[in-house]
This record gives C-alpha cells, structure tokens and sequence, in this order.
C-alpha cells in the first residue's frame, strides 16, 4: 500500500454561513420554528409534537413514536443488545466507534432503529422506527439487519409490518457494508410480499440517500408527513450539481403526492388511526375463505356444539325443500365427517 494520503476539506459549515436565506434556528426545542409558538412539554407529548397552531412537525425521538403509536397498549422493544462493529477502522474527525457511543450517550438508543411488538388500535404488528438523533438515522449493518429481522419476526407471528423512516441515507463510516443494507432490506421486503403480509411505511422528514432508495421506498402502503423531504438527494445538491434552478417545494411531501410517489399525506397525530384502520382492514379474513357456521358448529369438539351442528343439518336436509342439492350434499359431508371424528 503507498503511503500517499488525499486530503480532504470539508468547508460546508463555512458555506452555508454565507447563504441568505437560512431559516433561523429556533431558540428553543418546543418553539415552534415556523410559527415560533411555544409549548410546554406535556403539550408537545399531548400533541405528538406537532405545532397545534400552523401543524409544523417536530423531531420525534423512536420511542416517543411508540408511545404515540401504541397508546395505552405499550410495546416490547426487541433486539436492543445489537451495536456496530468497526470492519473498516473508520476515522473522519474522530473514529467511528466513538462517534457511535457518543450517539448513544445522546440518545439513549443501541442503534438509529427501534423494533418493537406492539399493538396498533388493536391490531397486531412488529414495528421498525428510526431515529434522526442517532447519527442522523443513517442506515449501517445494524440498521439493515434490525428491518431484516422485523420481517422474519412479523413472518413468524403472522402480522403486518409497520415502518417509519427519517434518515440521511447509507452509514458513511460503513461504506459498502452500509450499501449492502440497501439489498438486505429489499430482499426482507420481497419476504413479507412472499408470505402475503402487508407493509406501512412511514416517511418522516428527511427520508433520503439509501433509505428513501431501498425498502423506504417499497411499502405496500406509502405514508408521509407533511413538509417531509424525500428525495434521494437534497435540492442544494441536486442544484449544485445540475446548475438548475429547482422548483421551492422539490422532494417535499407535497409534491411526492402530486407525482404519485407516496399514498397520502397524513397528520402524524392522525398516524394511529389511520395505519389501525389498514391493518384492520389488511387482516379481516377473506371470505370465500372464511368457514360457515354451520362448518364451525360441526367442527367445534364440544358435545352439544355437536347436536346443534346435527340439527342445523337436519333443517337444512330435510325441512327447506328449497335448497339446492350441493348445498344439502355439502351438509351431509359435513356432518359425515363429524360423525367419524367422533368415532376415532
Ligand atoms: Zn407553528
């Protein structure tokens, strides 16, 4: 190996000193940066963290997602002991691994993903939530193996899988383990279409880079928050680099919607409701797949289920002349196979 080093400036903080038009940082966390209204905290928890005056959405930590998500229910986190590890022995401004722990000092997660059983509205699901905190949600091979690992898990108990993104994109201290999450997550995806079990995602502000590339981009069900950005590159980028003028609302939401790239845009205190409402309707039986009752009496083990089972198909068989041959012969197989069940 030669020993010849490339240096490399990073000069972007300088730059964007110099652009005018910066919105200015809010002073504090629960004032609002749009509007520049102020909540107390238990107002920022009632409200999911969104501006009840102009609906501007603030950052939310994974957790607190959950809490929204799962209401009284509560969730059981898995899979909390995975960390990265350093392959590469990446150093930019500091090593990565202290980079890492830094974050999770900061925000008291293992990782910038949460999975977790829960139940949303009532219904069942595994979720997978990223956090923005955390190295700015970029997605390394804990990341990857964490959504991997959500759909076997909801493969294993039957359930939808519901994901919320907000993330710059592929881990850079990873490189091309961080790039293989983006295959990794696509194929855990294909499983979850394999075994007919759908997938909300969730895109939060900023869905970018690699995420918005792989399994951001594959739910079976899209969803956004409002003002999110989802681009695969940001529009400084994207101007930089084309030289062109990009329209004010390029890569937001809104025009993700106009161009037919997301479902909807949804009000994240609305986020509940609404993914309860597909998972209800995802998961209610298919009917032409669902037993009759008179199948259910006949199978169910008890005695008296059993006579009442009989009864039904005497009626059936014998009383209502009406009914059409394959419906009685259907009946009579029915309570054939009981009686035969009953004599083993
Ligand atoms: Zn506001």
């Amino acid at each position: 190996m030669s020993n010849k080093h490339i240096h490399v400036t990073v000069d972007r903080l300088k730059r964007m000193a110099h652009i005018p038009d910066r919105p200015k940082k809010p002073l504090d966390p629960t004032t609002c940066p749009r509007c520049e209204s102020h909540f107390r905290d238990e107002e920022m928890v009632a409200n999911a963290r969104v501006c009840t005056n102009c609906g501007h959405h603030f950052p939310i930590t994974a957790r607190a997602r959950l809490d929204h998500l799962a209401g009284d229910e509560g969730w059981r986190e898995i899979w909390t002991e995975l960390r990265a590890s350093d392959p590469l022995q990446f150093v930019d401004l500091e090593p990565y691994p202290d980079r890492a722990r830094k974050a999770e000092q900061k925000t008291g997660l293992g990782e910038a993903i949460v999975v977790a059983e829960l139940s949303i509205e009532g219904e069942p699901c595994v979720a997978a939530i990223m956090d923005f905190a955390f190295m700015g949600g970029s997605m390394g091979s804990v990341v990857g193996e964490k959504i991997a690992r959500a759909c076997d898990r909801a493969i294993e108990l039957g359930v939808p899988l519901v994901t919320v993104s907000a993330s710059g994109g592929a881990r850079m201290q990873e490189g091309v383990l961080a790039l293989m999450q983006m295959a990794k997550t696509v194929v855990a995806f294909e499983e979850m279409a394999d075994a007919r079990l759908p997938v909300i995602v969730v895109l939060a502000h900023p869905t970018t880079g690699g995420v918005w590339a792989s399994y951001a981009a594959l739910g079976d069900f899209t969803y956004a928050e409002p003002g999110a950005l989802i681009s695969f590159s940001g529009p400084r980028v994207i101007e930089q680099t084309t030289r062109e003028k990009l329209p004010p609302d390029f890569g937001l939401a809104e025009s993700q919607l106009k161009n037919g790239q997301i479902d909807a845009i949804v009000d994240r205190r609305e986020l509940p409701a609404r993914i309860g409402r597909v998972l209800r309707i995802c998961t209610r039986p298919n009917l032409a797949q669902t037993p009759s009752l008179a199948q259910h009496l006949s199978e169910a083990s008890g005695d008296r289920m059993g006579k009442v089972a009989e009864s039904i198909a005497h009626t059936v068989t014998h009383t209502i002349p009406s009914i059409p041959g394959k419906v009685k012969r259907r009946v009579e197989r029915m309570v054939d196979s009981r009686k035969a069940g009953d004599d083993r």
